[in-house]
């Protein structure tokens, strides 16, 4: 096609003229915690500069409704300390969730390590485990091959955070489309042609579906350990095979972070969900405060708003499609923004 045809995908960006009554949101209906955000380098740096940071950080999110977030750190070790001691003067606000360094995954001591290093961040104020997808994405044993997530040889880190009563939250996956050929049928087209190391179609890593069975073995395999599995349980593109999950696995919950789209593109399958699974869903948005970006997930849960964009940037980041708010009743509203998370964080 030459330009004379027609316009080029990235400069098409319709105006709907739709027509329909929106209820405005200016703010959550119950107080939110938020289970999946990172601080990330927002506590490098000069003391004073970093103090400063977060108390304005602190500011910015309740002013957006948000009382408590759960900080996926991933760090370990004297990292985390550091970490930890930057955070103390807003203990209340945060909570933290630790690493584990797994690249000693091969060596004799892993178990011990694994439970030294948990039982020291546990006494310094750490309240969870956070597992991210460069184990089941990127990372390789010593002989060379990639660790399915459910290897026996990372049942330490299960079993030692069931004993300290420490949640896991895992992030195994991304959207399936990333594992599916970069092509004009790919619905994550031009999110992939931004950002071209997002895509996972390669016949060196696990695919999708392998991913998924391996997810589910280990939830099953590890019924005393408490999983909360990030991004709408992996696989928000079929909230059935989740539902499926949470049937049969008790040990088993799922956050919302960075789903939005995904959910609110299918509002009668995800009211479904939501009705059903109240009690193991947990608000989550994987992002910085943003009154914009936050009010979309308030709208989504709140009102029966239709065909409005998800997210505030021109060209939806996550593929050219609007969604619709699902008007979840306060009951359950109150256990997604805080009920479900607080029982987690208190066991
Ligand atoms: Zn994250």
């Amino acid at each position: 096609m030459t330009k004379k045809d027609g316009l080029y995908l990235d400069e098409y960006m319709p105006r709907s003229e739709l027509v329909v009554e929106r209820v405005c949101v200016e703010g959550p209906r119950f107080p939110v915690i938020d289970f999946h955000t990172h601080l990330g380098s927002l506590t490098d740096g000069e003391e004073t500069e970093v103090r400063e940071r977060i108390a304005r950080h602190v500011d910015q999110l309740q002013a957006i409704g948000v009382e408590h977030v759960v900080n996926q750190a991933m760090r370990w070790g004297n990292e985390l300390i550091g970490l930890l001691k930057t955070l103390a003067p807003w203990a209340d606000f945060f909570t933290t969730f630790g690493g584990v360094d797994i690249s000693q995954l091969d060596e004799p001591g892993f178990p011990d390590m694994v439970e030294d290093s948990l039982k020291r961040g546990v006494d310094l104020g750490m309240r969870g485990v956070k597992i991210w997808k460069n184990v089941s994405l990127g990372m390789k044993d010593r002989s060379g091959r990639h660790i399915p997530i459910d290897d026996p040889r990372l049942t330490p880190i299960w079993d030692t955070a069931a004993r300290l009563d420490l949640p896991v939250l895992m992030h195994i996956a991304d959207p399936v489309a990333f594992f599916r050929p970069v092509d004009r049928f790919n619905e994550r087209f031009e999110e992939l042609q931004h950002h071209p190391d997002w895509s996972f179609c390669s016949p060196e890593l696990f695919e999708f579906e392998e991913l998924m069975e391996q997810q589910e073995r280990l939830i099953k395999n590890n019924p005393n350990t408490v999983f909360i599995i990030a991004h709408m349980g992996s696989y928000g593109e079929n909230l059935g095979f989740v539902g499926e999950c949470l049937d049969k696995y008790p040990n088993m919950h799922v956050d919302m972070a960075a789903r939005l789209a995904e959910l609110g593109r299918q509002p009668y399958t995800a009211r479904k969900f939501f009705e059903r699974y109240q009690d193991r869903i947990l608000f989550a948005t994987d992002c910085f405060p943003s009154w914009l970006e936050h009010m979309k997930y308030y709208e989504f849960l709140e009102t029966w708003n239709e065909y409005f964009d998800y997210s505030s940037s021109g060209v939806p980041g996550q593929g050219r499609w609007k969604v619709y708010g699902i008007g979840l009743d306060d009951g359950i509203l109150e256990k997604v923004y805080n009920l479900n998370a607080k029982r987690l964080l208190e066991s």
